[in-house]
């Protein structure tokens, strides 16, 4: 019985070994990636619902690294977090996406990504203002996405970045609605432009009545609150329907179209933009 729990202990720590040996080098990876500059801005369209007319698209980050492949955002940005590189990626992106998005039609926006870290980054507003100076893309066209957990941290604290934020005339989402603890207290404490209901509302909500009632109720709370509301993760045409139908004004997912390098938008601002 002891050599078999001598094996086990061994075992476990060779599955830590090697979980550890494998973060470290995913960790001297990305700092080669970030020297390289080979994260990459993807767009994924986000629709108006009710005319089915392109809008702008939000920024995603894609990482294609030679010997390991795609590495998901919600793995390397989770990383990035913990070591401190978020910051590096983010403004290498947020310069890339910028650069990408001033050619396009003016009335075209772009939304943008933030971790809860960087809310506490003292020059996070003016990081972004030199970013947008230096690119020449107009704040106007700008949004942030922010989560919950970025404001639960320190409601303060982002009071006063949302602020600056929107004094430079960016707008403000609060992202993945609905799966936060806040909710009701936060949204009506906060100057939010935008809610962007979280795909797990959002995708089943043509077969479950309690969820479609959840986004029902999302869409009128949000008017009430002169909020506009993205619907995430639309995948069918009955969703697109249902939301239609709930007056939902905007909408993103895979039934309009999967995030897209740059060159593949050109292609698709070319061809005309309604779905
Ligand atoms: P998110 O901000 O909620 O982004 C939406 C995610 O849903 C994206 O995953 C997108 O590809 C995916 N999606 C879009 N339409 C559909 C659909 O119809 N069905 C389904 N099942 N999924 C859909 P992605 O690109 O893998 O990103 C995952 C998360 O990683 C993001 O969630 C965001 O939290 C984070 N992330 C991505 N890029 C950045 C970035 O540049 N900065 C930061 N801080 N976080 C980022
Ligand atoms: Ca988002
Ligand atoms: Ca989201
Ligand atoms: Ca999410």
């Amino acid at each position: 019985a002891k050599k078999e729990g001598r094996g086990r202990i061994s075992y476990f720590d060779d599955a830590l070994g090697e979980r550890l040996r494998e973060l470290a080098e995913l960790e001297a990876e990305l700092t080669a990636a970030i020297e390289r500059e080979e994260i990459e801005p993807y767009f994924q369209p986000i629709v108006q619902i009710a005319d089915r007319k392109l809008v702008g698209f939000e920024v995603l980050a894609r990482w294609h690294h030679d010997r390991l492949g795609n590495v998901p955002p919600d793995r390397f940005i989770q990383l990035a977090e913990e070591t401190g590189q978020i910051a590096a990626i983010s403004w290498q992106i947020l310069r890339k996406a910028c650069i990408a998005a001033r050619d396009w039609d003016p009335s075209l926006t772009i939304a943008f990504n933030l971790s809860a870290k960087q809310f506490r980054d003292a020059d996070l507003s003016p990081r972004i203002e030199a970013i947008l100076r230096e690119t020449g893309f107009p704040a106007e066209r700008l949004e942030i996405e922010i989560t919950e957990t970025a404001i639960i941290d320190d409601i303060d604290r982002a009071h006063e970045v949302i602020d600056q934020l929107r004094w430079q005339g960016i707008q403000i989402s609060l992202d993945d609605f609905g799966t936060g603890f806040s909710s009701l207290a936060t949204l009506s404490r906060l100057p939010f432009d935008r809610l962007k209901i979280d795909s797990s509302f959002v995708t089943t909500v043509s077969q479950d009545r309690q969820k479609a009632k959840i986004v029902a109720g999302i869409i009128s709370l949000a008017g009430s609150l002169d909020l506009s509301v993205t619907a995430e993760g639309i995948e069918t045409e009955d969703t697109l329907e249902m939301l239609a139908g709930l007056q939902c004004p905007l909408g993103q997912g895979y039934l309009f179209d999967r995030p897209m390098p740059r060159d593949k938008v050109d292609d698709l601002l070319s061809h005309g933009v309604t779905w």
